[in-house]
């Protein structure tokens, strides 16, 4: 294989984007309100907001959508996605959704209540949201390695601590937990994986609680990828022998298929317990669609079935990968600090590091975001004091997180190295210049306070 280090696919049809000048830039980033996601996909040149729902599908999954059986009730395709699911989750009921979140809303109507927690290593945002509307208390027990945006590298920072997971056991009682959700990979710090011990570790000390282990499996392919590379043991296993022995540590999974799926859209509750499943298509009936359907068109369930496929081809996950590390070493060739090691989907700034004068209040890595977009139309996003930070419900004063930094999520099989160049030499660029850069003010935000990213307005201080 000596040589064959390029991408592994031609490509066979092409999406023009746009250039743009910096004058323009500006402009339009103002009428945005300094957020990246008010701007339109035409303003953008490299677009790097998420790593969801941007995946270009392959000609085996174009033609498979032709073959999509649009019936309400059992259609074939529905069949089709099952197995594809069963095979790769080793679990035998699975309930689709219209995305992610949704599966993330039937899985807290199911698991959650009022008052209780929700462990996590890091919890997701469309999670959290639901569970702040229900009143659930999400907490993140990642290890402290993957706490810190500047720790050295660790080969597994998504991992959860057994001992922060205990003494919560300890000092709130077991009964008054109600879920432990485990995420594969960990967005929110990096993209960084679980090690199957920690998994099954994870899994071992909830069966002895009767806390039910969800696995939050947007990333269960790039897991694999780095379990198979990284964790002792694993190196000769297939990348689905791997993902089965994953999921056979938990009683269900949500999926959003916009990553793994590499799909546009759709989503998986999947699970091995019947009764759980039931509760399951009854909410999908009322909020979804129909059990065979649950808010997917069939041919996008073919597509679907086929991507998930392809997701676990390790040459695939090889390529895709080694590209996010790409990006990674160029960036850390000229200096700009990231965390280390680069994880599944993307490269993440530390948005401190990178501007040491603008406090976390006045969010930091939002201003690079606003600075990576003017200076080379480059759209990234704030994984930082806007996107998690919370009020205190006793003293009302704001609390701002661990994590403070810029995602640049790759899509998959979209953007060449070429590509990451341009982004590896823009920021290389900003970074030059950083003393120049002051912080910016929320100036209005939504209601739900772990989702006001989406549509929050900024001024520039
Ligand atoms: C994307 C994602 C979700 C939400 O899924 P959508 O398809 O965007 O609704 C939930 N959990 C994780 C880990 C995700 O990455």
């Amino acid at each position: 294989m000596k040589y064959m280090t390029a991408e592994p696919f031609r490509i066979k049809m092409v999406e023009p984007i746009t250039r743009s000048t910096k004058a323009q830039r500006q402009q339009w980033l103002q009428e945005a309100g300094y957020n990246a996601f008010r701007l339109k996909s035409e303003q953008v040149y490299i677009d790097c907001i998420t790593d969801s729902g941007t995946s270009a599908m392959s000609q085996a999954q174009w033609s498979a959508m032709m073959m999509g059986d649009e019936a309400y009730a059992g259609c074939r395709s529905f069949y089709r996605l099952e197995a594809s699911v069963q095979d790769i989750f080793g679990m035998p009921y699975v309930q689709p959704t219209h995305q992610g979140r949704a599966a993330d809303y039937i899985m807290t109507q199911i698991y959650c209540r009022p008052g209780a927690y929700a462990i996590g290593n890091m919890h997701f945002d469309t999670f959290r949201g639901n569970a702040e509307m229900m009143g659930c208390l999400p907490v993140d027990y990642a290890i402290a390695e993957g706490m810190d945006t500047a720790s050295a590298p660790h080969p597994f920072k998504g991992n959860i601590d057994l001992n922060k997971m205990q003494s919560l056991i300890d000092e709130k009682g077991a009964e008054n937990i109600c879920v432990c959700i485990i995420t594969i990979t960990c967005n929110n710090n990096g993209g960084q994986p679980v090690s199957m011990q920690n998994i099954r570790e994870v899994s071992a000390l909830c069966k002895k609680y009767n806390i039910p282990v969800v696995l939050d499996s947007a990333r269960l392919a790039e897991n694999a990828y780095f379990i198979k590379t990284r964790e002792p043991g694993y190196e000769n296993k297939s990348i689905k022998e791997i993902t089965n022995e994953m999921f056979s540590y938990c009683e269900t999974a949500t999926m959003s298929s916009k990553k793994d799926g590499l799909v546009n859209i759709g989503g998986l509750f999947v699970t091995r317990n019947k009764s759980v499943y039931e509760q399951a298509n009854q909410l999908a009936i009322v909020h979804e669609g129909f059990i065979t359907y649950g808010g997917m068109s069939g041919r996008d369930m073919e597509a679907l079935a086929v991507g998930l496929q392809e997701a676990c081809d390790f040459d695939y996950l090889d390529y895709r990968i080694k590209q996010v590390a790409y990006l990674g070493e160029k960036l850390k060739e000229r200096g700009v600090p990231i965390i280390e090691p680069t994880g599944g989907h993307g490269v993440y700034v530390d948005g401190r590091r990178f501007f040491p004068q603008i406090p976390q209040s006045e969010f930091p890595s939002q201003r690079l975001v606003c600075a990576l977009y003017e200076e080379a139309g480059v759209r990234a996003v704030e994984i930082g004091a806007c996107a998690f930070g919370s009020i205190d419900k006793i003293t009302g004063e704001p609390v701002y997180p661990a994590i403070e930094a810029m995602r640049i999520a790759i899509n998959r099989r979209v953007y060449t190295n070429n590509h990451m160049d341009v982004i590896a030499n823009a920021l290389g660029d900003i970074y030059e210049n950083r003393d120049q850069y002051r912080g910016m003010k929320i100036v209005h935000q939504g209601s739900i306070q772990s989702l006001r990213h989406f549509t929050a307005g900024f001024e520039l201080l």
